[in-house]
């Protein structure tokens, strides 16, 4: 006689799922990009995708925004877009059926991005990023694949934020791209140095760079910044050391292949030589901030706290009155550097690549958390992240402000009493736009909106 099979719930919940799984795996193997992946990648990938729909002219990223997600379109077509350096909309083309997106912050690029809309309303997979970091060492074919895409797109859209270059069609940038040298530079390496001939025409890719003459600072220069072109048109040596204020990747086209790039698109010579004097007029003009520009890191974030001094009431001091009553301690400061009729105040510049005092931090305790960059609760309190900071905005802060942990900070300072505390007495503290909370505490409570969050790039064009 045949044994019955007793079907418990978990069982039959086991097998549903199984079949799920394989109905999943079905699916993305039909998907072009994902059918030569093993399949323990496409069960991982199956179980954490998610169908989204999109409608036609929606936003799925922004750019220079964070993203948190792999997307994979399954159905319709979607734009990609960015602004080159002088805020023009340059068009990186269509993404069909089959492509993936929005793997940057996978590798680092948090902000630089690019723009994707829908053409038509669309069906994409989504899949979270943080599953992606958590399951990488299973999902090792897919992640190569990912990086190797990365780099591809990442040159492209570097060679679209040159405004120059933003001219040429697709297959002329994808030219350029197989005689491009990469290579990564540490913070403080000049890449040019004044009296030396430049080897190519300089591209940053990732980082920002200071222009130096006689060690004054002349000039910035970052994502989507070019150097190098004057000297080479002019054939003279270079006027000015060019060097790295963070981490940084150059991409360098060697003279050969800028000379015949001219030769073949002799308009360029007019837009670049358009472009220097704009961006010589415009340094002529900032010479005098330059210097304290650099200084304060007030280009190294996204954004900057501006405060209208005119409309600001001078002992007015709400706001860090309001930032001292959410956090315990102001975060944010009254002062700042004067830059036309407003204030960029001194805080945190949420410095967006190569922040110092992520670099210093033995415990990885500062992340990125939306915009800002953020304490994490396996702070140690070992300090070293205060003196890394060169803009001082990194502090230490009692954890407990109660009177216990007073009493226990008391204690610790005693050499007789041997106390090991069981948590930390001291984290680090800094701006972090309020994380956790719904509001900006200094910007919402002005009573005359004096106090405002605004993108670096519309004070600072150049
Ligand atoms: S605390 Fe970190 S992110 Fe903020 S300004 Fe200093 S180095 Fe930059
Ligand atoms: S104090 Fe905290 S955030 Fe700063 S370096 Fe030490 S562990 Fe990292």
């Amino acid at each position: 006689m045949a044994k019955t099979v007793l079907r418990t719930p978990e069982s039959l919940s086991r097998q549903q799922l199984r079949l799920r799984d394989d109905q999943r795996i079905t699916a993305l193997r039909e998907i072009p990009v994902l059918e030569a992946l093993p399949l323990s990648e496409l069960r991982l990938l199956g179980r954490h995708a998610v169908l989204r729909v999109f409608a036609d002219q929606a936003t799925i990223l922004t750019e220079r925004m964070p993203n948190e997600y792999l997307y994979i379109v399954l159905h319709g077509t979607v734009m990609v877009n960015l602004h080159d350096r002088i805020g023009r909309d340059v068009s990186l083309g269509r993404l069909p059926v089959g492509t993936m997106f929005g793997e940057g912050p996978l590798f680092g690029n948090r902000f630089g991005g690019v723009s994707v809309v829908a053409q038509s309303s669309c069906q994409l997979l989504q899949i979270s990023l943080d599953v992606l970091r958590r399951e990488q060492a299973q999902l090792g074919q897919l992640m190569t694949q990912l990086r190797a895409m990365y780099r591809q797109r990442l040159v492209q859209s570097t060679l679209a934020r040159v405004p120059f270059l933003a001219q040429l069609s697709d297959q002329e940038r994808s030219d350029l791209i197989e005689q491009l040298i990469v290579r990564d530079v540490q913070r403080g390496e000049y890449i040019v140095r004044a009296g030396n001939r430049p080897n190519g025409l300089h591209l940053i890719e990732l980082g920002q760079c200071a222009v130096a003459r006689d060690d004054q600072v002349v000039g910035h220069l970052e994502e989507g910044d070019f150097f190098g072109a004057l000297a080479l048109m002019s054939e003279t040596p270079a006027t000015d050391d060019v060097r790295a204020v963070t981490p940084c990747t150059i991409m360098t086209l060697p003279s050969l292949s800028f000379f015949e790039l001219l030769r073949q698109r002799p308009e360029l010579t007019t837009a670049i030589t358009q472009l220097l004097t704009e961006r010589r007029d415009y340094i002529e003009r900032q010479k005098e901030e330059l210097g304290g520009i650099l200084q304060k890191g007030i280009r190294r974030g996204d954004t900057v706290f501006v405060r209208d001094v005119n409309r600001c009431p001078a002992d007015c001091r709400l706001c860090v009155q309001a930032c001292t009553t959410r956090h315990g301690a102001a975060r944010m400061h009254h002062t700042g550097m004067l830059h036309e009729q407003v204030m960029l105040v001194d805080a945190c510049r949420q410095c967006r690549h190569g922040a110092e005092c992520v670099e210093a931090c033995p415990s990885n305790a500062i992340t990125w958390q939306g915009t800002a960059l953020v304490i994490q609760e396996n702070c140690t309190g070992c300090g070293d992240c205060v003196p890394a900071c060169p803009y001082e905005a990194m502090t230490l802060e009692p954890r407990d402000r109660s009177w216990r942990g007073q009493l226990q900070r008391g204690l610790a300072q005693m050499p007789l009493i041997p106390l090991t505390p069981q948590t930390p007495l001291y984290q680090a503290a800094k701006c972090d736009f309020c994380a956790g909370h719904d509001d900006m505490a200094c910007v919402s409570v002005c009573p005359i909106g004096a106090l405002r969050l605004v993108a670096v790039e519309t004070l600072f064009p150049y």
